[in-house]
């Protein structure tokens, strides 16, 4: 699992769901554990708990 997250905004969460509306395409840091601080993204959580997520 890959982990993404927008540079420069401060208030981002992590991103690891393809299809997330907030994926991050551009400019973005990149994690490939779970992150150890910042948030993680809401849509991720619940399309991967719905087996949703790619
Ligand atoms: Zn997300």
């Amino acid at each position: 699992m890959v982990y993404r997250k927008r540079k420069g905004v401060r208030y981002d969460t992590w991103h690891w769901c393809k299809n997330c509306s907030n994926y991050p395409q551009s400019d973005y840091l990149t994690s490939d554990k779970k992150p150890s601080y910042g948030e993680l993204c809401n849509e991720c959580q619940s399309k991967e708990k719905n087996g949703n997520c790619q």
